[in-house]
């Protein structure tokens, strides 16, 4: 039997195939390739649609026979999506309803869901904990919240269970180099931050210093993206173990400044990194830092590529040898 991927072409949905594969599970991925990358997609079966498609659902899951999906397929830019919540909405929670309803209808009983930190909005608690208040401050967030809480109800109606897993900073680039992050445009701090070191910018533009933290600048968690990938085969192998649904945060545990990530970049890439203050960007929380003391205990996730050093080393490996990332020239 086969795992679905939907939206395995693009960043973490690319990690997580690749890890798959290496564990010899049967891979099906469904992308519809807006911000997925053929390329990307290491092996298994590749089919190009769209979730919000009846006709092409009904394909993938005639065609092959799937033990349990892991859904990544949706939008997820804060700031694009203050822009455009309709964007967010049609394609995320209304793909997510299309996805669900099909797998109650072959009867697929699995789903991990790629869930994200901006569920939470401005943090009550530092780290944040899964019991903590979830209040939205983007539309992005908002969708992601919705999908978690249409799992939810899916679940009590019909059984399917869940793993929902709330992503803080995915970074870092896959071991082999065959693989990395890529997205057209690119609003991520890491990838713009080397692109200057690439001599595709001039300066990193830092969104606001005026934030209540050390430096004034926002705080995040960043992960591997391996990382992440890891903890998706593990709640895959949960949900087979006939566990019940449950939620997960996904981060390091230890947050670090725009200011900070741009120094870590100083020096691993050896290269000045001019910044420049700019405004504050619509829609972030100043500081986000994740306790994922429940993933360690119940998925028994040990992320094991967690200095930023490192995470930031692996990126500017992949984006030297990309440096147009998938395109060729
Ligand atoms: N950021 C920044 N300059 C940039 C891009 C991002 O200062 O050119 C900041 C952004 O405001 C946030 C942090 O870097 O505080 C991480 O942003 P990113 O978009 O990478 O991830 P997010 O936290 O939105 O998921």
């Amino acid at each position: 039997m086969a795992i679905m991927v939907t939206g395995g072409a693009g960043y973490i949905g690319s990690h997580t195939v690749a890890e798959l594969l290496a564990r010899g599970e049967e891979v099906v991925v469904v992308d519809n390739l807006q911000q997925g990358h053929r390329q990307a997609v290491l092996g298994g079966k590749l089919y190009e649609g769209d979730l919000r498609d009846q006709v092409f659902l009904d394909k993938v899951f005639q065609e092959n026979k799937i033990e349990a999906v892991i859904h990544f397929a949706a939008n997820s830019l804060v700031g694009e999506s203050m822009k455009l919540p309709g964007k967010y909405y049609h394609n995320n929670v209304y793909g997510t309803l299309c996805l669900l309803e099909k797998m109650n209808e072959y009867g697929v009983g699995k789903i991990v869901f790629s869930s994200t930190a901006a569920t939470y909005g401005e943090p009550e608690n530092v780290p944040i904990q899964e019991t903590d208040r979830t209040l939205p401050t983007n539309a992005y967030g908002e969708t992601k919240l919705a999908m978690e809480k249409m799992m939810k109800w899916f679940d009590t109606a019909h059984g399917i269970k869940y793993v929902s897993l709330r992503y803080f900073n995915a970074a870092g680039a896959h071991e082999s180099g065959k693989i990395g992050e890529d997205h057209n445009p690119e609003t991520h701090l890491i990838p713009l931050i080397l692109q200057v070191p690439l001599g595709q910018r001039s300066h990193i533009t830092v969104f606001g210093n005026d934030y209540a933290t050390s430096d004034g600048t926002c705080v995040r968690d960043y992960i591997h993206v391996s990382d992440l990938a890891d903890a998706h085969v593990l709640a895959v192998e949960k949900l087979r173990r006939g566990e019940d649904s449950g939620i997960y945060n996904l981060g390091s545990g230890n947050g670090f400044s725009v200011n900070e990530v741009i120094e870590v970049a100083r020096q691993v890439t050896g290269h000045p990194i001019p910044a420049v203050m700019e405004q504050r960007r619509a829609g972030d929380p100043a500081v986000l830092i994740a306790s994922s003391e429940r993933a360690r205990a119940e998925l028994g996730w040990q992320p094991k590529r967690d200095k930023l050093e490192n995470i930031i080393a692996s990126a500017w490996a992949w984006h030297q040898a990309n440096p147009h990332g998938y395109a060729k020239a």
